[in-house]
């Protein structure tokens, strides 16, 4: 689950990490009235879940409320890469004398945190990695061990920090980063930019955040964060109803047991040259509940013609599917779609039998992933 910059500004804040005073603002006079409580100059920030906003005309500064209320005017309902916006943060305007960089993030190739540190901040950490690549430091942190205080004494040095101010501000803030890292159970942390202000001060003027979903049942408070009118509402619809799956842009609908199988099931859909409509893993059971729910969020998407079964049975048995579609497809009105089923594996017999059996016009079986894309792609023409 990806936060705003000002939800993850709050976290940050919760972990000690230094963050300018700011306000939520939805109107263009909450805008105001926020500068007016803050006090000085400020800066309007678009809250979208993307980067680069400050290049979209996302980010602007104000030096008073009137002006506050105009920038807000003119970024709220801005569309920056398909995310229009509706919040702002307020915040109050820093002085910036150094831009840097700091992240940490998991590195599953070696299955430890990775800490990335670069006094290269405010652009594009792509950038520097490609420009520069001796300037971004990079340091991994064995979780046995812990965080110890020489991590961050290595990526201050490396990347050439050399204030004694500045080198004790970025030590604290590192090691506050790796527990936030840690106790909010994230995958992703970035600072870009980790500022000095021209007195010396550090700190976080923007944040990135993302929380492992697995996790979210730990934090009740992270969970209510979400923002469901961001999502898609099909996958928000998905989520309710506890069903696996990612909206696509085609025509054929996709159900398969397994999140690999339903993969590659997308992958062949394409290769046969389909357009798949969707992502969905009906998981390890295949029971007749979860068939309809599945079919539920896949036919709520208007672009779906047909549907493509596409079952492996192992745990999963056929038989146990194909009493499943039979059943959703008495609670469900499908007579417009095309169900293709391929079954195969534990009960596959069975399986096939029971749907032969039922005699339903528009379910097609086939024997194997192939043909079965190549028919769905056909049926959805
Ligand atoms: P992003 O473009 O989505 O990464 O948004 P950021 O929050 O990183 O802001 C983009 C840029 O706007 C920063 O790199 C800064 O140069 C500038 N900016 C943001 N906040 C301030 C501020 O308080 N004062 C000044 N002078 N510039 C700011
Ligand atoms: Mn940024």
């Amino acid at each position: 689950m990806d936060l705003y910059e000002y939800q993850g500004k709050e976290l940050f804040r919760r972990a000690g990490i230094p963050v300018s005073a700011g306000r939520l603002a939805e109107s263009p006079q909450e805008a105001r009235a926020a500068a007016q409580e803050l006090g000085g100059p400020v800066v309007v920030k678009a809250q979208v879940l993307t980067g680069g906003r400050g290049k979209a005309g996302g980010i602007k500064l104000a030096n008073n409320p009137d002006e506050a209320e105009q920038k807000a005017k003119e970024i709220l309902g801005l569309d920056i890469r398909g995310h229009v916006v509706r919040r702002l943060w307020i915040e109050q305007a820093s002085d910036i004398a150094k831009e840097y960089y700091l992240s940490i993030t998991f590195d599953r190739g070696v299955k430890k945190p990775l800490f990335m540190f670069t006094t290269q901040g405010g652009v594009e950490i792509e950038q520097v990695a490609e420009e520069n690549p001796d300037a971004l430091l990079r340091l991994h942190v064995d979780p046995s061990e812990g965080y110890q205080p020489w991590v961050a004494r290595r990526l201050i040095y490396g990347a050439g920090v050399e204030d004694p101010s500045e080198q004790k501000q970025i030590a604290a803030i590192v090691e506050q980063l790796y527990r936030a890292f840690i106790e909010f159970d994230a995958m992703l942390c970035e600072i870009n930019p980790l500022i000095v202000t021209p007195d010396g001060t550090v700190k976080a003027l923007d944040s990135k955040f993302t929380v492992d979903d697995n996790s979210l049942f730990r934090h009740p408070d992270i969970a209510e964060m979400r923002d469901t009118t961001a999502a898609d509402p099909l996958e928000t619809f998905a989520r309710q109803k506890g069903v696996t799956y990612v909206k696509l842009d085609g025509n054929v609908g996709i159900c398969g047991n397994g999140a690999g199988l339903a993969m590659s099931t997308v992958d062949v859909v394409a290769h046969v040259g389909g357009k798949p409509a969707n992502f969905c893993d009906l998981g390890g059971g295949g029971s007749a509940e979860g068939v309809v729910d599945a079919l539920e969020v896949i036919t709520r998407d208007p672009q779906v013609k047909s549907i493509f079964f596409n079952i492996f049975g192992g745990i999963t048995r056929c038989d146990e599917v194909a009493r499943g579609i039979l059943e959703a497809l008495e609670r469900l009105d499908m007579s417009k779609y095309s169900i293709v089923v391929r079954l195969d594996g534990t009960n596959a017999d069975e399986g096939r039998r029971i749907l032969k059996e039922a005699g339903k016009p528009n379910i097609h079986p086939e024997a194997t992933m192939l043909d079965g894309a190549r028919r769905a792609v056909e049926l959805a023409a």
